[in-house]
């Protein structure tokens, strides 16, 4: 198909809205405050924020990067993600086009986004979270057609039941909590939209990343052994190098199986 130009400054402003709300969520879960709870308010001073600097971008270049009641920084953070999820939309839709797979992804990804923020913050990933991506998982498997509803039943018991039996075995060898349950519930979303193959390929990526980062923090500070490392981040980074590059390493891994066996 040809892509309409014109449509990409209209898909990133709508990026950055997800952004905005992705804020909020990522601040609201944690703390249980309610989505329905009113306007957001300044983390410093706690006054309501007027509508106009809450619109995405804008606002934050607006007030320059300061509260307009009583001047506190605002985290950069908020722009960075508000921008990056505009991009994530842009993104998507030049791969997909105007597809189903296209919202499918694009919600996968600021879900794991979202995931990924209040797991690096909180080390703990929301149930709401995850049981959203559970919902939503099977229905784009039921009314998609892309990948058999099977496929993705069956990445989702693979997912979770793998993580249950790393996290039983962990905690028994190393004598206390080697894996949190969230990540178990995680692994089972992710098989869910990956189906089993790209389910393997995603927790192999995200293990060698894992490792990778894990020996470069361990040489750089040699207390990491003793820090909790958020998983969600890796198991989100895997996903997404699975479903670009996932296919050709499969077939890559099998031709070498057939070589050597
Ligand atoms: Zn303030």
């Amino acid at each position: 198909m040809t892509a309409d130009w014109t449509v990409l400054p209209a898909l990133f402003v709508a990026g950055t809205i997800i952004g905005s709300f992705i804020s909020a969520l990522t601040y609201r879960l944690p703390r249980n405050i309610s989505m329905w709870h009113g306007r957001s308010s300044c983390t410093h001073c706690r006054q309501p924020i007027p509508w106009f600097y809450n619109i995405p971008v804008w606002g934050y270049a607006v007030q320059k990067g300061r509260c307009s009641s009583c001047g506190h920084p605002i985290s950069i953070r908020y722009l960075v993600l508000e921008v990056v999820c505009g991009l994530m939309l842009i993104a998507g839709f030049l791969h997909f086009g105007f597809t189903m797979a296209w919202v499918k992804y694009s919600f996968l990804g600021y879900l794991l986004l979202a995931m990924s923020i209040v797991d690096h913050d909180y080390k703990i990933i929301p149930n709401k979270l995850n049981l959203t991506g559970l919902i939503l998982g099977l229905t784009f498997a039921l009314v998609q057609g892309e990948q058999a509803f099977s496929d993705a039943f069956v990445g989702g018991l693979a997912g979770a039941f793998s993580f249950l039996m790393i996290r039983v075995v962990g905690t028994a060898a190393f004598k206390k909590e080697a894996m949190g349950l969230g990540d178990v519930k995680l692994a089972g979303v992710l098989g869910v939209f990956l189906g089993v193959q790209l389910l393997i390929a995603g927790v192999f990526f995200a293990f060698l990343l894992l490792t990778v980062v894990g020996w470069a923090r361990a040489l750089k500070d040699r207390r990491v052994g003793h820090r909790e490392i958020p998983l969600a981040p890796y198991l989100c980074a895997g996903t997404v190098a699975a479903l670009i590059a996932g296919h050709p390493f499969i077939e890559w891994y099998l031709q070498q199986f057939h070589v050597h066996g």
